[in-house]
């Protein structure tokens, strides 16, 4: 085992170490717990992380949404919240860098990203229609869905193989998309949905190649294409890293170029923007726009504010600046590849090559003695909470949820546990302690049993979903 050598990670790679581009200047106190105690808080939460407090929770791995830390610009920056109802100071600075960062024309803010899915698939899909994408994300297929759409995952076939080490796992297939086309007619397609940095898929990126191939058979179709923009910022850093002809682009640039080739894109702001709640909406198109400015009004709220406070709004504007700097989006990536190699080196299995914000273990990979149905990534995600305190996440059959026609449940290839890092909030420190314990679970799994699920929402069911061992 090479964790006990004294080697820092850059040694060992061959490579420099890199560190924060930021220094701590307050700092949140944790609660440390006992396994007696974590034993309790597990079985009262129903064996789901989302039902645990947080104040029982030691490291917070749930998810990299609304949890990261901002800067001392952006607190100063709330208090410069101009909070009238209509055309606050802060929507146009938000409007200004979304335009200078991004390139949109047109931009609604939204209360999150959920707000922009369920506008943009109201005003787009007509009932029946089918909507393309490279693999389903939980909210975004569900909207999609509710608006009466199909979702048809065409996302290429790699992307399902947690050890394929294919360099851009989340691009899209265009010869599955092109048949679905031509089997369906382009008119029965509401819009190719194509989301940066495939969280389902481990954090995989889309290649700017693939992109314009995309926007390529898009436009011989006459089909719109839109972009799910959430961890695009990351996505920007391994075009810049993998493909040929970006080395010397910035990460700024390569965003903004991306997003010229789609006709909008829709954002949690939770995650690359640095904000802890927030999202917009942003198309070119004056028509669409002004069909999305009547629905936020209903939804949301006004068209310049969208449900967001003014200093949520100026708090993003910042946010959005300080997200695109090359030295932000390295440490930020960084940090989930020195976790990634630390697990990697322990020959422990994870989702292949490490993505921009998690990783993502593959369960069954550990519990390889566990059907699907007796969800062995929730089952690891109990595990690692028990053992230490940790709170990862389920990516697998509970989140796959269950077809809406049949009613059965989807049977999702990847059955993951996810670790997902908050940006700019803990430290080198944390990740090995998440890498032991992660080990201590991987040593424990022969003697692991499964779950089963004795309550299940309707919707979205992983989040308040409760279990019980088996
Ligand atoms: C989080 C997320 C969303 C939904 O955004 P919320 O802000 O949680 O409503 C949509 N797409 C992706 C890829 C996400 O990660």
């Amino acid at each position: 085992m090479t964790n006990s050598t004294p080697k820092t990670m850059g040694q060992q790679f061959g490579r420099r170490s890199w560190a924060e581009p930021w220094k701590i200047k307050m700092v949140e106190p944790l609660n440390m717990s006992t396994p007696e105690q974590r034993e309790k808080a597990m079985v009262e939460a129903g064996f789901n992380t989302f039902l645990l407090r947080s104040d029982d929770v030691y490291i917070d791995l749930l998810t990299d949404s609304g949890t990261g830390a901002m800067s001392d610009r952006q607190w100063a920056g709330m208090m410069m919240g101009d909070e009238a109802y209509a055309g606050s100071r802060n929507f146009y600075n938000l409007e200004n860098a979304l335009q200078t960062y991004y390139g949109y024309k047109h931009i609604l803010p939204t209360h999150q990203g959920r707000g922009a899915e369920h506008l943009i698939s109201q005003a787009v899909i007509k009932k029946g229609q089918y909507v393309p994408g490279n693999m389903y994300f939980t909210t975004t297929r569900l909207h999609q869905e509710l608006a009466g759409g199909i979702f048809v995952d065409v996302i290429i076939d790699e992307a399902h193989d947690p050890v394929d080490l294919h360099p851009f796992k989340g691009n899209i297939d265009l010869v599955k998309l092109e048949n679905l086309i031509q089997s369906k007619g382009a008119e029965n397609i509401a819009y190719v949905s194509l989301a940066g940095t495939v969280n389902m898929a481990g954090g995989q990126p889309v290649s700017m190649e693939n992109l314009k191939a995309l926007r390529a058979m898009t436009d011989k179709y006459g089909i719109k294409l839109f972009l799910d923009a959430t961890r695009m910022v990351e996505n920007s850093l391994f075009i810049q890293e993998r493909e040929q002809g970006y080395a010397d682009k910035s990460i700024a640039e390569i965003l903004k170029e991306f997003c010229g080739y789609t006709d909008g894109a829709w954002m949690s702001a939770k995650k690359d923007n640095l904000v802890n709640i927030g999202g917009w909406l942003a198309v070119n198109d004056w028509a669409l726009f002004e069909e999305l400015r009547n629905l936020v009004v209903v939804y949301e709220g006004l068209h310049t504010y969208g449900g967001l406070a003014g200093r949520d709004m100026e708090a993003m504007a910042i946010g959005i600046a300080e997200s695109v700097k090359d030295e932000h989006v390295r440490s930020r990536v960084g940090q989930v590849r020195y976790l990634g190699e630390l697990l990697t080196d322990w020959g422990i299995p994870i989702v292949q090559p490490v993505g921009g914000h998690a990783i993502f273990l593959n369960a069954r990979a550990f519990y390889p003695h566990l059907k699907q149905i007796e969800f062995p990534a929730q089952t690891l995600a109990a595990e690692l909470y028990l053992d230490s305190g940790i709170r990862s996440m389920e990516r697998g059959i509970a989140s796959a949820g269950r077809d809406a026609k049949t009613g059965d449940h989807y049977y999702p290839k990847l059955e993951l546990t996810r670790l997902t890092i908050p940006r700019r909030v803990y430290t080198q420190a944390h990740m090995d302690v998440v890498a032991e314990s992660v080990k201590a679970v991987y040593d424990a799994r022969e003697s692991t049993s499964g779950l089963k699920m004795v309550y299940e929402p309707k919707y979205l069911r992983f989040f308040q979903a409760r279990f019980e061992r088996l």
